[in-house]
């Protein structure tokens, strides 16, 4: 579904140029939970928001469905994002000013989808993260674990063909933290696909495997030990 070669990326500010990715290559396949870990600053979010087409690239492909995604405009990047990409960040980034609802509703209405299928999409979703009763409320009301399940539920409404988390949990104390693991890990069993970045080897735990970086670079890829099931996965 994903396939990434040789990717790199600099970021270039008056004084001084960074290589935030230095020849990065990695493939995601539809179904899979793959995380990625590494430590502050070695690019995990430069490659997320990447795959989300949040940002742009300097050399390398990035394939979404056969599709190149290096040199596109930002008009065509936006368009592929709203249809394919679901995205999930450390602070919500939900809207203060509007509900529930409407924060749910919102990247429908940038996808032009019907206002009868929205209001049945919305239903649907909160009733799937058990947020029917929150709808009418706002951002602030709730929880940080409520308000992170709701940030899940706008990222899904839009059905995408992949869900990207950047430390999902990592303004959530564990109660909460656990739960949002919870609900990737039953969006995963349904068949979601999900690339997560954690700090957190507790959570990198529930995804299936576990891309390790450094300086920009992929250092290793690990497949998680307790979803090997050795007689599906070895090719005889
Ligand atoms: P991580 O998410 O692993 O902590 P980032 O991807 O945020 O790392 O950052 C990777 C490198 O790129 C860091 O050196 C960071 O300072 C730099 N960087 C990230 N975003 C920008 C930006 N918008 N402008 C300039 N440098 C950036
Ligand atoms: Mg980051």
């Amino acid at each position: 579904m994903i396939k990434i070669e040789n990717l790199s990326k600099i970021f270039v500010t008056e004084e001084v140029q960074t290589k935030a990715l230095n020849g990065v290559s990695l493939t995601i396949n539809s179904g899979e939970f793959v995380s990625i870990m590494g430590p502050s600053g070695c690019g995990k979010s430069t490659l997320l928001n990447i795959i989300g087409l949040l940002d742009s690239f300097n050399e390398g492909s990035y394939l979404i469905n056969n599709q190149e995604m290096a040199n596109i405009t930002e008009s065509k990047r936006a368009t592929v994002r709203k249809e394919n990409i679901g995205f999930i960040f450390q602070n919500f980034n939900l809207i203060d000013e509007l509900s529930v609802y409407d924060n749910i509703e919102l990247p429908m209405i940038y996808a032009k989808v019907s206002s009868s299928e929205r209001k049945k999409r919305v239903q649907e979703i909160a009733e799937k993260l058990n947020i029917v009763h929150r709808l009418q409320h706002f951002p602030q009301q709730l929880s940080g674990g409520q308000q992170q399940r709701v940030a899940v539920a706008r990222a899904l409404v839009i059905n995408p063909k992949i869900i990207l988390a950047d430390e999902p949990t990592g303004n959530l104390d564990s109660t909460n933290g656990n739960e949002v693991m919870e609900l990737l890990t039953d969006l995963h069993a349904q068949g979601a696909t999900i690339l997560m970045v954690t700090h957190s080897s507790h959570d990198a735990a529930f995804s299936e495997k576990v891309i390790t970086m450094k300086d920009g670079e992929i250092l290793s890829t690990k497949v998680n030990q307790k979803d090997v099931n050795f007689f599906e996965k070895t090719e005889i």
